[in-house]
Order: structure tokens, then sequence, then C-alpha cells
């Protein structure tokens, strides 16, 4: 079994119908990088770069960053990185003491992008670091937690400047920078039309989503029952956005766990996704399954799938679908 996954490291990755679909990598170490390369990859869909920040006493610095943005673009020999900025907060605490001390709901708090834009000279140091490191190949800049328009206008404003001054400082500048939003907050989703205005793609985080959404921590085992993917109104949130994506002709991956979980695979196809981000232990398993999934057939099905109105209906018509 091992040896014919292994066989796929090489191959394409479509439905039997024939549907291309793309395979992006969740990294954050050069051990995922390297994984992600040899497993075939389309890229990274998710460099979560506060890892940099957990490791490290203190912030790091412009130049720690930029090496680790730079191997990580050069790791992937031309293929596309999405470099998510800074995500401290809530279940990610941090070395360096930005996590605001004493909220009462920290999930609910100064998370993500709310607390990069609190500190402008932090933020602004890592988007120094991500615009000298894209000149070494493709890259586009991921925001997370985004809840509203005028963050990303914030961050883009903030990109700008940066570009001013580099200039100034005679350094190479990427011609252009996609720049995209995470949809993990509820009013996000709902309301994604007001960031596909100001944002070049979208991905969605469904851990933190369904966190939301079902107003259950995505990590207390006591709410199984309620914190699964199979929930109505997790798929028709994600339906939603996956429409508004495709009519505004920007892309939308998914990143959360459910993208490399084969459980899944097909539901998120019926959806209508093409795009899925997932850590690269997963790539082989999902190619493998998607090989065996008719695209066109979970297409014609995700009406009724959103009609269901209970997350065991969901499963039934799941597993009468061969999903
Ligand atoms: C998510 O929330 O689904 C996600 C991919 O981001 P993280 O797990 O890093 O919060
Ligand atoms: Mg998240």
């Amino acid at each position: 079994e091992g040896r014919r996954l292994a066989t796929l490291a090489n191959a394409a990755t479509r439905t039997r119908d024939e549907v291309a679909i793309r395979l992006l990598a969740n990294a954050e170490t050069p051990t995922d990088v390297a994984l992600a390369r040899t497993r075939g990859a389309d890229g990274v869909g998710l460099y979560r770069t506060e890892f940099l920040f957990l490791r490290h006493k203190g912030l790091p610095t412009e130049d720690e960053q930029f090496n680790a943005y730079r191997d990580l673009v050069l790791g992937m020999g031309g293929l596309p990185v999405t470099i998510r900025t800074l995500d401290l907060g809530a279940d990610k605490a941090d070395a360096a003491g930005l996590v605001m001390r004493g909220e009462d709901n920290p999930a609910l708090g100064v998370r993500g992008v709310r607390l990069s834009l609190r500190y402008p000279a932090v933020f602004t140091t890592q988007i120094r670091a991500i615009l000298r490191a894209a000149c070494y190949g493709p890259m586009r800049v991921l925001v997370p937690m985004v809840t509203q328009p005028d963050e990303l206008i914030a961050v883009r404003t903030l990109f700008k400047l940066a570009r001013q001054d580099l200039k100034r400082e005679n350094i190479d500048l990427p011609e252009k920078l996609p720049l995209g939003a995470m949809i993990e907050v509820p009013a996000a989703a709902i309301n994604v039309r007001s960031l596909l205005e100001h944002a070049d793609f979208l991905a969605i985080g469904t851990n933190d989503l369904a966190q939301y959404v079902l107003a259950a921590d995505r990590g207390n085992d006591a709410l199984d029952n309620i914190y699964t993917p199979l929930q109505p109104a997790l798929l028709r949130l994600l339906s939603h956005v996956i429409g508004a994506g495709r009519r505004a002709k920007k892309p939308v991956s998914l990143c959360g766990e459910i993208g490399g979980d084969v459980n899944f695979t097909a539901m998120l196809l019926a959806l209508g996704l093409t795009e899925f981000s997932m850590h690269p232990s997963q790539l082989l398993l999902v190619r493998d399954r998607l090989a065996t999934l008719d695209h066109a057939m979970l297409r014609s099905h995700c009406a009724r799938l959103l009609r269901a109105t209970t997350h065991e209906h969901v499963a039934e018509l799941l597993a009468q679908l061969g999903g």
C-alpha cells in the first residue's frame, strides 16, 4: 500500500472524471517543505509564521524572518507559496509578550490580524521581510482572522508604506504580491463579498470557522458531537464562500484539518472546492482518494447535501454518495 501510494508522488491530481484539483501543503518547518516537494504539492497554501515567533525568545528580527521566508520560497523551487502574517493569540500564545493578558475570552479577543494591527512596527518588520523574500519566487500573502474590509485595507496600506521605504533603501521589490484573506470568522464568511472587493484570493480556515460557527472550542474533546465538519450550518457557509469566490473569479482554497482528511474529500468536492491545502503527510492519501471520486456526480448532489438539517443526515447522504 505504501509503495502504491509512493507512485502517486509525481502524478497529476485528477478526479475519476479528469477534473484537475490543486493540492497545496501546510508547512512550517524545512522538513515540511521538503516533504511537500517529494509528495508533489502544487505549492504551499499555508505557511504559519507564528512558529518563528513561538520558537524565539523575544521577537525574530527582519533578517531572521527574511531568511526563513526566502528559504521557503527557494525550497519550493518556483512553485507558489502562501505566507500567512502573524496569527498569535487565543490558542497560540507568544514568547515576546505581544498577546494581551487578562482577556476574558482570548478566542474572541485581540488575535490574528487584530493583534498585528495593534503593533504596526512589529508588523512592518514582518512585512519588510516578506517583501524582500518575495523577490526569490512566486509568493502570496494571507491575512488571518479577518472580520471586515478595513483590516485588509489597513494591511495593504502597511505594505505600500513598507514598499516605499524599501525602494528608498534601494532594495529589490517584487512587482506584485497578491493579498488574500483567511475566512475563519463567521461574519467574514457570511459577508464574504465585502472582502472579495479587497482580497485577491481566499483561504478558508475550517478549524476556527467551525469553532466560531458552532460556539465550540476546537480543542475541547467533550464537544465532539457538536464540533464536526458535517454540521449543515458549516456546509452552507462553505458553499456560500466557495461560490462567491468562483463568481468573483478569485481562487479559494481550504487549509483547515479537513482539507487533508480523506473522510471529507468527497464532501468538499461536492461543495465546489478545487484547491485543498493540508499537512504534506496527507498529500498522497488525498490524491489517491480524489482519483476514485466523480466530480460531476458529487456536484450534482450539492443542493441535496445543503438541504440536510442534521449532521447525522449529512453523514448518511455522504455514505450514499460513496464519500
Ligand atoms: C484554521 O483555522 O482552519 C487554520 C487553518 O488556521 P490555524 O489552524 O492555524 O488557526
Ligand atoms: Mg485559524
